[in-house]
């Protein structure tokens, strides 16, 4: 690559800007030549400048074509919209209304996969080894349009929205991706028992699509069974098809199976533009403290690094990051050590 790659970085709120700066700090350490233009989206900048979400963020994103985004907030409990007027990338008047930055994002980049790769690392505490999960989460619809009402005071309703265009389109991706990495085993979640139009249609989709690839052993799981079976037996499982709420959950409970959402890494990827983010969200607990543990923002880095080519700088990333998990001082306390977010990132830099 020549010259220096813009990418977006949005520090986020909570924890995001301690375990971006050190995300970005190892990037550069391992001398991918980076141009961050940072943008500030969240809560954070809703304090600052009124806007959780403004146009800027766009036209960045836009421009680079990757963001490496920390966690944005979103209040629990309150009435809280995220409003979407005319952009770089969309210039229609009307505003659109989202439940929250990282759902506004994904749907004006139509981000249609959310990549989710969760695995074992030999020396983190855990109850299980050799968990080596990819999550395909179906990442624009479902009931995360927020579609929701109050009918009257004491009924409230949410709309589940399934298409086969974006089920087909989230299958695709996943088995042409399974493909290329020679990974075989599909299993596809649902509740089609119950659901029996939503999750039908879904399931039936995924189905289709995945009967065109004939090296993949493709089965489905009513979504229960499969928390359940992975809980018991993480290890039988390869690749996970899920809609988008199911993705969401199923992920944490994955993450939970390897040491915590410290670890869970992730991507958000559409036709022209991929946003690399933490399954995590914002900690509120230990901000701004130096211990919340960097690597799944460390690992989407990693991730957006092999995105845009830069194999051997994600590669040794990851090299430099595995020799650190012996080293307990340096560590977050999540994982067993005695050290800090910072401590942490500096040992993967000398690794490097
Ligand atoms: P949000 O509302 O933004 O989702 P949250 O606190 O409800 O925030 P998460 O941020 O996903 O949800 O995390 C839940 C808990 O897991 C946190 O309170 C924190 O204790 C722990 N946690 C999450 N991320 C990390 C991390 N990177 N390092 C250490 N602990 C973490």
């Amino acid at each position: 690559m020549s010259g220096s790659r813009p990418i977006t970085l949005i520090p986020g709120d909570g924890i995001g800007p301690e375990v971006t700066a050190a995300a970005c700090a190892i990037v550069e350490a391992a001398g991918v030549a980076v141009t961050w233009d940072v943008q500030p989206a969240g809560l954070a900048a809703q304090q600052a400048t009124g806007q959780a979400l403004g146009a800027a963020v766009f036209e960045s994103i836009g421009r680079t074509g990757v963001a490496l985004k920390g966690p944005t907030g979103t209040p629990f409990g309150t009435p809280y919209r995220i409003e979407v007027g005319p952009h770089a990338m969309c210039p229609e008047t009307t505003p659109r209304v989202y439940p929250s930055v990282a759902i506004a994002l994904r749907k004006e980049f139509d981000l249609y996969m959310n990549l989710r790769p969760i695995r074992s690392f030999p020396t983190v505490p855990s109850r299980y080894r050799d968990v080596d999960l990819l999550i395909f989460r179906e990442n624009s619809e479902d009931l995360y349009l927020g579609r929701e009402r109050m009918v009257d005071a004491d009924t409230a309703e949410a709309v589940k929205v399934i298409t086969r265009g974006a089920t087909e389109r989230a299958a695709r991706f996943a088995c042409e991706l399974m493909t290329k990495l020679g990974r075989k085993r599909l299993a596809i979640a649902h509740k089609s028992n119950v659901l029996k139009m939503t999750d039908g249609l879904f399931l039936r989709a995924a189905q289709g699509v995945a009967a065109g690839y004939p090296d993949i052993e493709v089965r489905d799981r009513v979504i229960d069974a499969l928390c359940m079976e992975l809980v018991l037996a993480p290890e039988r499982y390869d690749c996970l098809l899920l809609a988008n709420l199911y993705g969401d959950i199923v992920s944490d409970l994955c993450a939970g199976l390897v040491g915590g959402l410290g670890l869970a890494p992730g991507a958000n990827i559409g036709e022209r533009c991929a946003i690399f983010e933490a399954v995590h969200g914002t900690a509120p607990d230990i901000a701004g403290r130096d211990i919340a543990n960097p690597m799944a923002m460390i690992l989407s880095a990693v991730m957006m690094l092999r995105h845009l080519g830069e194999l051997d700088a994600a590669n040794r990333i990851e090299q430099a990051l595995t020799s650190v998990l012996q080293r307990h001082d340096r560590l977050t306390p999540d994982l067993g050590g005695s050290g800090g977010t910072r401590a942490m990132a500096a040992a993967i830099i000398e690794a490097l």
